[in-house]
């Protein structure tokens, strides 16, 4: 089922999402609706938070192109994480950003470049990734939606007032 995305500077982006403690037919619901808004947008993360649903939830489906350039998304490939943790965190990169509770915006965005990370999977199975690629930047960028932050608050303070003046002409 779709839901709606919730639109910065929605009040809720700010919120702290909590621990999920069961893994349940709810959970999975959530997870399906999340997965089917996030490819009706077009958008490779989301937290539960940008439906709305304040849970330590966010999943990532980064797909591939085939060779016309179409993008695929597979189900089976997403990556479903709930109660995130780093374990390890270090270096830096720098890589284009955007997101779907700021539409059509994009910038550059520094992050750690290398991350492993424990987590539960729907089962709520223990589960490890390690990544160095734009993956680990997706999970930082969705695991920072958790913590009620978004990806703007990370600009220069310049870069950002400019942000802010432009998406109040938007969205008067
Ligand atoms: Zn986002």
């Amino acid at each position: 089922m779709l839901r709606d995305i919730v639109i910065y500077p929605d009040k809720r982006l700010k919120l702290i999402s909590k621990e999920v403690t069961l893994f349940d037919e709810e959970l999975h619901s959530l997870l399906d609706d999340m997965y089917d808004t996030m490819c009706s947008r077009k958008g490779i993360g989301l937290a539960a938070i940008q439906i709305g649903v304040d849970k330590r939830v966010l999943i990532i489906n980064i797909p591939e192109e085939d060779d016309d350039d179409n993008v695929m998304p597979n189900k089976d490939e997403t990556l479903e994480i709930i109660n995130p943790k780093f374990e390890k965190k270090e270096g830096t990169c720098k890589h284009q950003e955007g997101c779907l509770s700021i539409p059509g915006v994009y910038e550059d965005i520094e992050r750690f470049e290398h991350i492993v990370l424990n987590y539960q999977d729907r089962e709520g199975k223990h589960q490890t990734i390690e990544s160095n690629d734009f993956l680990a930047i997706a999970i930082q960028h969705e695991l920072d939606h958790l913590d009620g932050k978004v990806f703007i608050e990370k600009l220069s303070i310049l870069k950002r007032k400019k942000f802010e003046k432009e998406w109040k002409k938007k969205f008067k």
